[in-house]
């Protein structure tokens, strides 16, 4: 869905939409499981327009620890403002001044939506991820992972780039 700003009004349009995975491309941070759906509205503020809603989405990401895929279910509730950049007076270049930080000039005149769930999600995605509380993660002698295998390696065994530093005390 393409926001044209200068067809947007004061009194507010509905939104309803949902986007595919392959619509919304998480860069490599993960990827979307089933459909992003986004239920919001549209409406004018002198020459801001804002863009508001919610958005709920499923995510597959690798565990931080383990790399194992996690399942993770997002509500997002978002805000964002959009100003029509006059492109004779001001450029991509331009600093926001500090209370516009969710503002976004736009050059061209046109938004789209699936730009802005793509953002909202990538700025919500947890960090680190982690499959369990208490992963206990890839072993750094044999690569195993140690939630489904005991693999015996010596756990007390200092890593050489520490052992440098021990040896200071
Ligand atoms: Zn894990
Ligand atoms: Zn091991």
């Amino acid at each position: 869905m393409i926001i044209e700003l200068a067809s947007v009004q004061v009194s507010p349009k509905k939104i309803e939409e949902k986007f595919a995975p392959d619509e919304i491309h998480l860069e490599g941070e993960g990827r979307l499981i089933g459909q992003a759906a986004v239920s919001g509205k549209v409406f004018r503020d002198g020459d801001k327009v804002h863009v508001s809603g919610a958005i709920s989405a499923n995510v597959e990401l690798a565990c931080t620890r383990c790399l194992e895929p996690v399942e993770h279910h997002l509500d997002i509730a978002f805000d964002d403002v959009f100003v029509e950049a006059a492109s004779e007076t001001r450029d991509e270049e331009t600093e926001l001044s500090p209370d516009a930080m969710n503002e976004s000039l736009v050059v061209g005149g046109k938004v789209d939506l699936a730009e802005t769930v793509r953002e909202q999600i990538i700025l919500e995605l947890p960090d680190p991820v982690l499959c369990s509380e208490d992963c206990k993660g890839l072993c750094p002698k044999c690569g195993e992972n140690r939630n489904l295998i005991d693999c015996k390696c010596e756990s007390d065994d200092i890593d050489p780039r520490w052992a440098a530093l021990k040896n200071l005390n």
